[in-house]
């Protein structure tokens, strides 16, 4: 890997159209299932070909995902230039104008063109063209089975080699002799698990030669990413010098560099140029021990230099062992005389993830694109039915667990249990997980029912901050936020937070207003805040924030019950600062008028 590569998670989806009827396709296109897709017209990528020698290259190193509308042959010049290879080229799809036809026609497998090639044509009622033999084969390309599981090709030039034999055989055999990667359950259907590793065609495993190999080559080994190199050195070592010594300590002990998945060290040496460097050339990260955690493990051979430098007993062998937590594979070696190197494994086994994913308040331009990334990977996506009808363009195609507001419990229950069987699983919540959210129940009913289980928490935009902005900017200074249901908090409590911020001039922002059920809540926080604030205190009240059907009233708390509130409808009443702008503007002002003048 060359260095100072973007990670692919980093990238993002442009975009590319020549033509009016182009700009409506890509607009369509950013209304459904590319809400985060950045729209550019060809011809304003130009300006940059002088200087760059293609149309496109200014947005290559930024992309994840090209969707260019108009020709494929204009596609094709404009890209051709900037081609590098399948690892790092992005995926480029095209389609014409009217999106009946919609090309995979660059990155198709680990790049994910083919995928994206066949939910843009599945959305807009077009043919996906799909090349790739092994696709047309319905066979599952090993580049994606590999990518799915985090393993590195060794060596990546294989890969025509192995397709070809697949091609041939309608079938891939595997030898996994890795209990970390925990593969055998997950094997795509088109492959067949061996016993032995001569039998197979491709080898999981993190060592050089799988153990009972005589002679016989396979044609691809995929490396888990699953151990911690640990490495103590002297300041000005290079990174070449580095790279010679792992690469030759680790051939000695029979294990494939490939298979490091991150760098341990002394928490000093974390920040060393050339250690980053090695460090970026591979795309790993670098875990930093200080002297007195890595003094809590034994080594076997402590050392004078690490104590005189760093005040540490030793530095490779135990944070390779702190980083890794699976066990010691390599000894510290001493290579050179400025170096030392140890491995251990990393971890025991993959842990089960459950995801829960903020929505956002509803428009899908306001879902953050981990939010949409994790989406589009999960295979279960789990939520309220309306949460869920919001995001519709982006869930097609998944087994979907909806279920009716009150049902919380037994929704996020099975989400646990889906998630805990290995399946990749999203709890979708309104807004922000962590606000009135998903966020605390799926951490309780984990902890309860699977330990092992990890809860992922993807953070979203709360109804607080869209309506705040549909109404300007009333939230400038301190604010407290207070939901009005008493499903689950006790009535008086509320009553009591509501003085509270009454008294302390809190902005005020209500959740849960009022719905079909609880009609007087509102009325009695209305009161409560009367006997502490202005009548004429204005007060906002915005119902479907970025949602279609968006509407919102400044009012003052004396007008407020001539307005209607609902359920999907949130209140927020102004400090004794704030004021109204105008018809449709609301602000408090955080001082700086008492600071400034202008
Ligand atoms: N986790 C959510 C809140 C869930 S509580 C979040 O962070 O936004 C549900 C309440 O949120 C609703 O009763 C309403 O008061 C508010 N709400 C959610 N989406 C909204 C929207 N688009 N516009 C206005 N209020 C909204």
């Amino acid at each position: 890997m060359a260095s100072g590569i973007k990670s692919k998670k980093d990238k993002g989806i442009f975009i590319i159209y020549l033509t009016a009827a182009g700009l409506k396709l890509a607009q369509k296109l950013k209304g459904g299932p590319f809400p985060e897709a950045r729209l550019m017209r060809f011809q304003e990528c130009r300006g940059l070909r002088d200087v760059w020698g293609s149309a496109l290259s200014g947005l290559w190193p930024e992309a994840r995902a090209i969707l260019f509308i108009g020709a494929a042959g204009i596609a094709v010049r404009a890209v051709a230039p900037l081609l590098k290879n399948k690892r790092e080229d992005p995926a480029v799809i095209v389609m014409d104008e009217k999106g009946q036809n919609v090309i995979s026609l660059l990155s198709g497998h680990a790049g994910g063109a083919n995928r994206l090639a066949r939910e843009t044509a599945d959305f807009l009622g077009g043919n996906p063209v799909i090349t790739t033999a092994t696709d047309i084969n319905s066979l599952t390309p090993v580049d994606v089975f590999a990518a799915g599981h985090g393993f590195a090709l060794d060596p990546p030039e294989a890969l025509p080699a192995v397709s070809a034999r697949q091609l041939e055989k309608k079938r891939l055999s595997v030898y996994s002799d890795s209990v970390y990667s925990n593969v055998g359950a997950g094997l795509p259907p088109d492959y067949e698990e061996k016993e032995t590793p001569e039998d197979a065609d491709v080898l999981i495993t993190d060592r050089l030669h799988a153990a009972g190999m005589r002679g016989k080559k396979p044609f691809l080994y995929l490396r888990p990413k699953d151990i911690a190199l640990g490495i103590g050195f002297n300041s000005g070592t290079g990174a070449d010098e580095i790279e010679e010594a792992v690469g030759k300590v680790f051939a000695e002990a029979g294990f494939s560099v490939f298979s490091i998945g991150l760098i341990a060290t002394h928490e000093k040496k974390t920040t060393d140029p050339e250690l980053q460097k090695f460090a970026r050339r591979h795309g790993l990260k670098i875990k930093g021990f200080q002297s007195s955690q890595l003094n809590t493990v034994n080594a076997a051979a402590p050392s004078d230099a690490a104590m005189r430098a760093l005040g540490a007993r030793a530095v490779a062998e135990p944070a390779a062992a702190l980083a890794g937590g699976g066990g010691l594979i390599i000894k510290k070696q001493k290579a050179g005389k400025n170096i030392t190197v140890a491995a251990a494994r990393i971890g025991a086994r993959r842990r089960n993830t459950l995801l829960v994913v903020g929505a956002g308040p509803g428009g899908l331009n306001h879902l953050t694109p981990e939010a949409i990334d994790a989406i589009r990977e999960a295979e279960h996506i789990v939520g309220y039915k309306s949460y869920l009808a919001h995001i519709a363009p982006l869930i097609k195609g998944k087994t979907l667990v909806s279920s009716a507001m009150t049902e919380e419990v037994s929704r996020v229950k099975e989400a646990a249990r889906l998630a805990s069987s290995g399946k990749k699983v999203c709890l979708i919540s309104g807004g922000d997980p962590g606000i009135y959210g998903m966020a605390g129940l799926a951490i309780e009913m984990a902890a309860n029912t699977d330990p092992d289980l990890e809860v992922r928490i993807i953070p979203g935009i709360s109804a607080l901050n869209a309506c705040a902005s549909v109404l300007g900017a009333p939230l400038m200074h301190d604010f407290a936020v207070i939901s009005l249901s008493d499903r689950l908090t006790p009535w008086q409590v509320i009553e009591e937070r509501l003085e509270a911020a009454a008294r302390a001039d809190f902005v005020t922002v209500l959740y849960n207003p009022k719905s079909g059920g609880r009609t007087t809540q509102i009325e009695r926080a209305r009161k409560i805040m009367l006997a502490h604030r202005d009548r004429q205190t204005p007060v906002g009240i915005v119902r479907d924030a970025t949602r279609e059907d968006e509407e919102a009233v400044i009012t003052t708390l004396e007008d407020m019950p001539a307005h209607e509130i609902n359920m999907r409808s949130t209140v927020i009443i102004g400090n004794s600062m704030s004021r109204r702008l105008g018809d449709r503007l609301m602000l408090t002002p955080r001082g700086y008028e008492r600071k400034y003048s202008y």
